[in-house]
């Protein structure tokens, strides 16, 4: 049997069999207890890492707190030009880092390449916004005076990150956080610790190979316990989470009591709406690759199909039909389509959801199972289900993160659609399928989706890094990456400066002495 080079990968990587989970660059420490990593793959145990102790962290926010005073005095396009160089050893290590997310998390090898080039995309987005840093400058109203806003460096970032996109999601933050002038404390999953030793392995050599201190790119390592260690911390002004809308609440809370700020990324429940005037064949392949890639484990993973009475039959069939081919298994085998589930949990939500949509009145289209035997051993492989249910179901009402896809029917215009595609509490991803330019720009209108991604003839899952990333209501409300994302990681102040000789007062106030 062949282990797809996974060892060679994690040697590459400088991941070993015991790992210290705490790190402020070079310097690596750790007193908690382990965190066994097991692969969703094959079950086999990956390598330990230690976790992070209070007093662990404590010397990790001493360290980082002392670093962010240097490197906030670095010009910003010399903080580019080390994401720069970031970016650079990404590509070195491209095929090692995807091979290892693939194994960790379950994601196919081609999805775990895809991670890592949306981290060397950023960095490239990054070292140009390093000399893009504006605010604006406006016209004072009294003479001799000159007004402008500017941004500076905000401090300590913490990182919080969900399993599923166990490297992407911290660089998304890192590397803009860092051209900003922030130093960072990453926690990733419990569930994906050996991807976090990896990445900040990487790092950690090119803050190295510039002479900059200790403390600009740091991990800690622990379940929930060790996140809490950061967001009641009043040392780092804004944590960055992603993850379900559960944790996101309590985070917040915990957040907002200190008045710190937050940039929540949780759940999602994302709609495809199919038109009568939906080319079909698009459709297809938007919506199957949208509910069954990363396992239906993608925060844009599409988890309903809101399909026009009229073309409902056709649709169906089509997909269902498109279902009869997928291949499960090994996600480092290029020929499966789908890999396993992320643990057992996982697989037993799964069923839940399958379960549960029978007994809220719904119709199994496709039927699901966990796949035993020959190559599945892990007990993660699971089949790819689709079920008929109605909008106002539970459990459709609630982000299934798994692959069941729930199918819905609509009647009239495509504002019934949408209404429907609303209905839910989250605001993430969305996709309307139709060549019919009003009903593509009803759903863009005001008065169309709700949620922060709004597609038209594309599926729900995926996003380039140029455009601002994130979701509305129970979504979070947060944006990172693209656009002007970066204006989160930083403080804005507004100057003005007089450069004559008397004291005007605004509004033209008097106060004579
Ligand atoms: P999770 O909420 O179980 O865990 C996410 C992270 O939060 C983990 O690192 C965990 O240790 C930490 N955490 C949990 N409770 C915490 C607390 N009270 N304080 C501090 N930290 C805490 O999520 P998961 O199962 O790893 O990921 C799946 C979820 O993430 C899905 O809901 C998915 O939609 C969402 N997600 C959203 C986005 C997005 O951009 N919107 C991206 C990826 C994943």
């Amino acid at each position: 049997a062949t282990d797809f080079g996974i060892k060679e990968a994690l040697k590459q990587l400088g991941v070993k069999d015991i790992n210290n989970g705490t790190s402020t660059g070079n310097n690596s420490f750790s007193n908690g207890d382990f965190i066994e990593s097991y692969s969703p793959v094959d079950g086999q145990l990956i390598g330990k890492v230690k976790t992070t102790t209070a007093a662990d962290f404590e010397k990790v926010m001493e360290t980082a707190t002392a670093a962010f005073k240097t490197w906030r005095t670095k010009p910003a396009p010399l903080r580019g030009e080390v994401v720069r160089q970031f970016g650079d050893k990404l590509r070195e290590k491209k095929e090692a880092l995807g091979k290892l997310v693939s194994y960790e998390m379950g994601k196919s090898y081609q999805e775990g390449l895809g991670e890592v080039q949306e981290m060397i995309d950023i960095c490239d987005f990054a070292v140009g916004l390093s000399r893009q840093l504006h605010g604006f400058t406006m016209h004072s109203e009294r003479p001799g005076h000159r007004m402008y806003e500017q941004y500076h460096p905000l401090g300590v970032v913490g990182i919080i990150s969900a399993f599923n996109f166990p490297v992407a999601v911290w660089a998304w933050n890192t590397a803009l956080a860092w051209i900003c002038g922030d130093v960072c404390v990453w926690k990733p999953s419990e569930k994906a610790p050996l991807c976090g030793i990896a990445c900040q392995n990487i790092a950690a050599e090119v803050f190295k190979a510039n002479d900059l201190p200790e403390g600009i790119c740091n991990l800690i390592n622990g379940d929930y316990k060790v996140g809490e260690m950061m967001t009641k911390d009043k040392r780092i002004p804004l944590i960055s989470a992603t993850g379900s809308t559960r944790m996101g609440k309590i985070v917040a809370q915990e957040v907002a009591g200190r008045l710190g700020r937050s940039l929540l990324e949780l759940g999602g429940n994302n709609a495809i709406i199919i038109t009568p005037d939906a080319d079909i064949k698009m459709t297809v392949i938007g919506a199957v690759f949208g509910a069954v890639g990363t396992c239906g484990q993608r925060c844009t993973s599409t988890r309903r199909l809101i399909i026009h009475e009229s073309v409902y039959d056709k649709v169906v069939n089509a997909v269902a039909d498109a279902y009869g081919q997928l291949r499960i298994g090994n996600p480092l085998d290029e020929n499966n389509h789908v890999g396993p589930l992320i643990d057992k949990d996982a697989v037993k939500m799964y069923q839940h959801a399958l379960k549960k949509v029978v007994e809220e009145g719904g119709k199994i289209v496709v039927e699901g199972g966990v796949l035993s035997g020959d190559g599945y051993e892990s007990g993660c492989y699971v089949k790819p289900a689709i079920a008929e249910g109605e909008p106002q179901f539970e459990i459709i009402q609630h982000e299934t993160f798994a692959p069941v896809l729930y199918l819905l029917k609509y009647s009239g215009g495509v504002e019934n659609g949408i209404a429907i595609q609303n209905e839910v509490a989250q605001g993430l991803s969305s996709a309307i399928m139709t060549n019919n330019l009003r009903e593509a720009e009803k759903f863009l209108s005001q008065a169309g989706s709700d949620c922060g991604i709004a597609n038209v003839n594309i599926g729900t899952s995926g996003a380039e890094i140029g455009g601002a990333f994130g979701g509305e209501k129970e979504t979070g409300g947060g944006r990172e990456s693209g656009s002007d994302a970066w204006k989160v990681y930083m403080r804005r102040q507004t100057n003005t400066i007089n450069y004559t000789e008397s004291l005007p007062l605004a509004q033209g106030i008097k106060f004579d002495l």
